[in-house]
C-alpha cells in the first residue's frame, strides 16, 4: 500500500525548512521533509569541529538582507553575531578591499594618480555609487578606462576564469555585478541593513525551524528512491528541476566547488575571514572560519576553495551558470513544471537561480502565501 503524505518537501535547506515551518505552524498540516544528504541545512550546513571552530562545510556563508520580513522571520530562530563582512583581494602584493573602492585605489596607485582617478569617478558617477565593472569599461574617458582595465584584469578576469571557466563578459552581467566597483570608503562586502552570523551557527537555525510535532524529517532519502512508494497531496521540490524530469530536455549546467580544509596549529592564519586570490594559485579564495563567531581557540581552520565543473554523480551542485542559453533550457523545464498539479519548485536548484540565503527564504515565504488558500 502507498503511504499517503499531505505535504512532501524535497530538500532540507533554507527553502524547504522555511516552507515546512510555515505549513506546520500556520496551516496546522503535517509535513514530511526529506533530504538525500545525511544532514539538514543543505549547503548552509555548519558544525563545530574538534578545535572549537564553527566550520561551514560548503564554504563561507554570510547572512545579509535588506528584506525586513526575512530578517524578522529568521530572527525568530536565532540571536545574531552582528558581523559585517569584509573581503580583501591579494593584488600586486597587497591585500586590498573588495569590492574595489576608493580605499583600494589609494592603496594600489601613487597618490597623484589615485587623487585624479577619485576625482574623475566622483564627478562622473557621484559618491557612494556602485558601478559594475562591465559598465565602467564602457566609459570613454582615458583615465577611467585605464582604471577599469586595471580592475578588470586584477580583480575580475582571472578570478572569473577560475570560478566559472569563462570570461566575465560571457556570463550574465548580474554575476560580476554582484561585486561592483564602489565609489566609497566603505570596505564592507555588503551594504545591507541587516547582516550577521547566527550566534550558534546555521544548522541550529534550521533545526529549530523543523522542530515541530507536525514536521517529520527523513535524511539519507532520495526522492527517486521513494517516489513510487509514496503519494502526496502537495509536493515542494527544492532539488534540481532537470533531475526531477529525468533530464529529458538535457542537463542544466552547474558549477561545483572543492574545499580543501586545513587546520593550522596557531591562533590565526590570515587577516580576515575571506581573502580572495584572483591572480595567484588555482583556488579562488581562502576562508578562515573562526572570524565569523569570534571563536577563541588555539588552532584555526581554513578552507582553500577550488572551483570545478559539476559532474553528475561525482560532485555537488553549487551555482547555476547564469547565461541566456541555460535560462532558455530552464524555461522549458518550467513550462513542464507548470503543467503538474500541486507541484512546486523553489530554491537555487528548483528555480535555477543564483539566490543568496535571504532571497531563497523570501521566495519560500512568497510561495507559502500563494498556496496557503489552495
Ligand atoms: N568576482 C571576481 N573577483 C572577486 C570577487 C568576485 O571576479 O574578487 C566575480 C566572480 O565572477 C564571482 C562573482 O564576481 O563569481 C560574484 O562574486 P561573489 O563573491 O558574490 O560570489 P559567491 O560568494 O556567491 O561565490
Amino acid at each position: 500500500m502507498q503511504e499517503k503524505i499531505k505535504n512532501l518537501i524535497v530538500g532540507c535547506g533554507f527553502s524547504g525548512a522555511t516552507l515546512a515551518y510555515k505549513i506546520a505552524t500556520e496551516l496546522n498540516e503535517p509535513v514530511t521533509i526529506i533530504d538525500a544528504k545525511n544532514h539538514i541545512g543543505g549547503n548552509c550546513y555548519d558544525y563545530t569541529d574538534e578545535t572549537g571552530v564553527c566550520v561551514h562545510q560548503y564554504g563561507t556563508h554570510i547572512f545579509h538582507t535588506n528584506l525586513k520580513e526575512v530578517w524578522d522571520f529568521i530572527s525568530q530562530f536565532t540571536k545574531w553575531n552582528p558581523y559585517m563582512h569584509e573581503v580583501r583581494g591579494y593584488i600586486d602584493g597587497q591585500e586590498v578591499p573588495i569590492p574595489f573602492n576608493l580605499n583600494s585605489i589609494h592603496q594600489v596607485f601613487p597618490k597623484s594618480i589615485a587623487d585624479k582617478l577619485e576625482e574623475k569617478l566622483i564627478s562622473r558617477f557621484g559618491f557612494n555609487v556602485k558601478v559594475p565593472i562591465l559598465e565602467l569599461r564602457k566609459v570613454g574617458d582615458e583615465d577611467l578606462t585605464f582604471l577599469a582595465d586595471y580592475i578588470y584584469e586584477k580583480v575580475f578576469l582571472h578570478y572569473t576564469l577560475k570560478q566559472w571557466g569563462m570570461k566575465p563578459e560571457e556570463l550574465d552581467p548580474a554575476v560580476t555585478g554582484r561585486v561592483p566597483v564602489y565609489i566609497s570608503r566603505d570596505n564592507r562586502y555588503f551594504q545591507d541593513t541587516y547582516q550577521g552570523i547566527p550566534l550558534n551557527g546555521y544548522t541550529p537555525v534550521i533545526e529549530k525551524m523543523l522542530a515541530h510535532p507536525l514536521i517529520t524529517v527523513q535524511l539519507n532519502t532520495n526522492f527517486n528512491q521513494i517516489k513510487e512508494t509514496v503519494s502526496y497531496e502537495r509536493l515542494f521540490y527544492t532539488g534540481p528541476i532537470d533531475e526531477f524530469f529525468n533530464y529529458e530536455l538535457g542537463e542544466l549546467p552547474y558549477r561545483s566547488l572543492k574545499f580543501d580544509f586545513v587546520t593550522f596549529d596557531k591562533p590565526y592564519f590570515q587577516s580576515g575571514s575571506v581573502i580572495n586570490y584572483p591572480n595567484n594559485y588555482t583556488f579562488t579564495r581562502i576562508g578562515e572560519y573562526k572570524y565569523f563567531l569570534d571563536n577563541r581557540t588555539d588552532k584555526t581552520v581554513v578552507s582553500f576553495e577550488y572551483p570545478q565543473a559539476f559532474e553528475l554523480g561525482k560532485n555537488e551542485r553549487y551555482y547555476p551558470i547564469v547565461k541566456e542559453e541555460n535560462q532558455t533550457l530552464y524555461n522549458r523545464y518550467l513550462e513542464k513544471a507548470n503543467n503538474l498539479p500541486n507541484t512546486y519548485f523553489l530554491g537555487r536548484l528548483g528555480d535555477y537561480k543564483y539566490y543568496d540565503m535571504d532571497k531563497a527564504i523570501a521566495r519560500a515565504l512568497a510561495l507559502f502565501e500563494e498556496i496557503k488558500g489552495r
